[in-house]
């Protein structure tokens, strides 16, 4: 792999677990990172999240090989064109964002003729901000990439190395079906989170002390995803509108059916979609995308 330094835009979460999780698996590449945020930058030089904290964005990415922009996806564009000054011309430029067709249109509009790979790694928690990240967030999960077409294959497989190298496995996919996917993977259970904790806060009839107190019904494993930061996933609904409003019809047909098998007293049909539904949570346990115990096994990422 000839990526010998890496430039980190945006050092919250994603960035701070690229910039942590390099030191740790590629040594010998340095890194250099600037994040729009004063309070943000004191923080990652603290916890040493990248080797060098820049206070100019030009300057961190100044002769960079691989350039990441880890910013919520409605700051891409903003982010690319403040940086365009400093980026050398043989650089590659990705991101992390969680929709990919309109940042890849967004990042070729303000830098065409530069190498633009945008990528997705499909790892996360409902933590942001600079103290959030870790280095093993990418351990066993799978990163895609969506290649432009027409896209250098030597300049793809550096990028692939880069991923595979902080313990991710690639995927390459198309823009739009990215989309599609993740819409139904990961944006509507956000919606459908953001909806219930939201409802549930609403409801006049029962108190809010008892909504805490009884959270252990299924409740509180939705306020974990609806914890998510605000900025990020306004952004991605905004970006990934047709994608989400599509699957979100589906989903609002499914739900249709589940209200008039209750109505109609359908215990069949009921326990059918519950009997598919727990074959999917055990096949994705055995795939090692999540755990079996009842915390997730997330409480010892650190
Ligand atoms: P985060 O922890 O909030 O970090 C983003 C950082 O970028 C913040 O410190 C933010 O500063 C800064 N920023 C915003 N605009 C900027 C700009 N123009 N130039 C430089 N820095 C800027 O967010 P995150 O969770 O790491 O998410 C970053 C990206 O990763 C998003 O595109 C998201 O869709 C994607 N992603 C997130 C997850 C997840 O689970 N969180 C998973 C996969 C992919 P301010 O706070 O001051 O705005």
């Amino acid at each position: 792999m000839s990526i010998d330094s890496v430039a980190i835009i945006g050092l919250g979460l994603l960035g701070g677990s690229i910039g942590l999780a390099v030191a740790e698996h590629l040594p010998g590449v340095q890194t250099r990172g600037f994040d729009a945020d004063p309070e943000v930058r004191s923080r990652a030089s603290d916890r040493a999240l990248v080797g060098e904290v820049c206070d100019d964005i030009v300057d961190a990415v100044r002769g960079a090989d691989l350039v990441i922009l880890c910013v919520p996806v409605g700051a891409m564009g903003m982010a690319a064109s403040a940086m365009k000054p400093g980026l050398a011309d043989h650089a590659i430029v990705s991101d992390v964002g969680s929709s990919k067709q309109g940042v890849a249109q967004e990042l070729e509009r303000v830098l065409p003729g530069h190498t633009v790979i945008p990528a997705h790694p499909v790892a996360g928690t409902e933590q942001s901000g600079p103290d959030a990240g870790f280095a093993s967030l990418f351990h066993q999960r799978w990163c895609i990439l969506t290649p432009p077409d027409g896209c250098d294959h030597a300049r793809l497989a550096e990028l692939r190395g880069f991923w595979e190298a902080l313990g991710s496995t690639v995927d390459i996919m198309d823009a739009a079906h990215h989309d599609l996917v993740l819409a139904v993977t990961s944006h509507i259970p956000h919606l459908i989170a953001y909806t219930i904790v939201g409802t549930a806060s609403d409801l006049e009839e029962v108190t809010r002390s008892e909504v805490i107190k009884y959270s252990a019904g299924g409740f509180r494993d939705f306020t974990r995803i609806a914890a998510s930061d605000p900025t990020m996933w306004r952004d991605v609904f905004l970006s990934n509108r047709d994608a989400v409003l599509e699957m979100l019809g589906r989903f609002s047909e499914d739900l249709t059916a589940l209200q008039r098998a209750i109505r109609r007293g359908d215990g069949d049909a009921l326990h059918d979609l519950f009997t598919r539904t727990r074959a999917i949570r055990r096949s994705i346990i055995e795939q090692g995308q999540d755990d079996a115990r009842p915390d997730f096994g997330r409480g010892d990422h650190e």
